[in-house]
């Protein structure tokens, strides 16, 4: 492992900002180049610091020292957002009692609710935001998983109370930032042991890559961690790192547009005819709109015609891309029912925010004639 992993005077304090452009670089030596090489190689010669790329490889590095400098701790990269879940789920003894938020990310509901089914876990759902039931909830379990905000509802979790109530209980806490991102939430620093993130969204940034991370503070975590990438297989290929850790160097720039499209957007919603309730955290740039039923009083099939008549947006699934995406979650068989049907998730990319807002406002208008 190289000693450095960024281009950092060591000694100064640095904001999230400058820390994503200059975490994961070689260090600063003369001819050394400004970014990582992407090694593909499955082998290393034996007895250096690399020996098989399931284990530990020079690329994957680079992006961990990045992720780990933007989330306060040791980051262990992932193949996916969900195979880092399931590398935590395969850490919890048998039998262990885990507490789910009750519209968590559709992969990680499904996953809960069928280690639930064979009896491997028992599973407790809370609502993310009602931090008594939560607390509640928390007295003999092993796990606390939670999201902040979630996915789709954008419900914001007080985690400085939940950490305490599920530590006074002796559970571990696991916070999914995916929505948050680090610019905008640090859960460690807020007490959680494990932080998620699907990195192919914000991290990643553009729609080009699947992968997924997990942060902790503990050293005997990160052990356990990798071990479990190793014996899983779950690792991540080279070039995918390196897309990523490009990708991060502008997520500061992008979560700082994409929320200043979202404010605005997002206040204009609210006085929008065609639109009955509009969902945003106050920060970050996911938010969630319900579509009105107008004449025909059908507001899922109206909201299926917003998502198939906008040019600017782009109708898919995923988010956090340079693009702005919008789609009806429930056009998931998986999503939660307690998502209500005409729900439209929408993630602010770059564009410009008058194109995106002429664009959704004649969609609207369109479908909610
Ligand atoms: C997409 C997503 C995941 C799953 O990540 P993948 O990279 O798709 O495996 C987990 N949590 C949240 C909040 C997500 O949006």
């Amino acid at each position: 492992m190289p000693e450095r992993a960024d281009d950092l005077p060591p000694d100064v304090d640095l904001s999230v900002e400058t820390v994503a452009v200059h975490a994961g670089r070689p260090a600063p030596n003369a001819g050394a180049p400004l970014n990582p090489p992407i090694v593909v190689a499955s082998s290393f010669r034996a007895e250096g610091d690399y020996e098989y790329a399931r284990e530990e490889s020079p690329t994957t590095h680079a992006l961990e020292a990045a992720i780990g400098a933007l989330e306060h701790g040791t980051a262990i990269a992932f193949g996916s957002g969900m195979a880092a879940a399931n590398a935590v789920l395969d850490l919890l003894p048998p039998g262990a009692a885990v507490v789910a938020p009750s519209a968590a990310y559709t992969g990680v509901a499904s996953r809960l609710r069928e280690l639930a089914a064979r009896g491997t876990i028992s599973l407790r759902i809370v609502g993310a935001d009602d931090t008594a039931a939560v607390a509640a909830s928390v007295v003999g379990a092993d796990l606390l998983w939670l999201e902040s905000p979630t996915n789709p509802l954008l419900q914001v979790a007080d985690l400085p109370a939940c950490v305490a109530s599920a530590h006074a209980a002796g559970a571990r806490v696991l916070v999914d930032n995916t929505f948050a991102t680090p610019v905008r939430q640090n859960p460690l620093d807020l007490g959680a042991d494990i932080v998620m993130h699907s990195v192919t969204k914000a991290l990643a940034g553009h729609s080009d890559l699947v992968l997924g991370a997990l942060v902790v503070a503990d050293d005997a975590d990160a052990q356990a961690l990798v071990e479990r990438r190793v014996l899983m297989g779950a690792v991540p290929g080279a070039l995918d790192c390196y897309l990523a850790l490009r990708g991060i160097r502008t997520l500061a720039l992008r979560v700082d547009r994409g929320e200043a499209s979202a404010r605005t957007i997002v206040d204009r919603l609210a006085e929008h005819p065609a639109v009955s309730v509009v969902r945003y955290p106050g920060f970050g740039t996911m938010a969630a709109i319900e579509v009105e039923g107008g004449r025909d009083g059908n507001s899922a099939d109206n909201a299926d015609v917003v998502c198939r008549s906008v040019r600017v947006w782009t109708y898919a699934t995923s988010l956090g891309g340079v693009e702005s995406l919008l789609e009806r979650r429930r056009r998931w068989p998986a999503e939660a029912d307690t998502v209500p049907d005409s729900l439209i998730r929408l993630s602010f990319g770059i564009e410009s925010v008058e194109d995106l807002w002429r664009d959704l406002d004649a969609a609207l208008r369109l479908a909610v004639g």
